[in-house]
């Protein structure tokens, strides 16, 4: 039972290793009891709720470790909710997120 949700990110290229992995992005928004959501799931709603549904929002996410080799990224993601779905995990940076309650954004109510 963890403080956040986790979405597997779409693959990639690890910095570190250069293996192609598909890590885990820690995020809340939605329930918050350990959900593990991939690209195209609803957020679920309902324990320790964090943030409001909306037609579109972003959320930071925090990247889990590279599963091969450990190697803990300086980036964040991008999490976007279109209509209560997960649509996209891109690296972004954390500024858009500066100031905002729980590092989500609403972009539209
Ligand atoms: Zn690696």
């Amino acid at each position: 039972m963890g403080a956040f949700s986790v979405v597997t990110a779409p693959e990639e290229t690890c910095p570190h290793c250069g293996s192609r992995i598909r890590r885990g992005v820690q995020f809340k928004y939605g329930a918050l009891w350990a959900n593990r959501y991939a690209v195209g799931d609803p957020v679920e709603w309902g324990v320790g709720d964090a943030g409001e549904p909306a037609r579109l929002v972003q959320v930071m996410g925090d990247p889990e470790p590279c599963p091969v080799c450990g190697d803990e990224p300086e980036w964040v993601y991008d999490i976007v909710v279109r209509d209560g779905v997960i649509v996209s995990v891109e690296r972004g940076t954390s500024d858009p997120y500066v100031g905002s309650d729980d590092y989500v954004v609403v972009l539209e109510q």
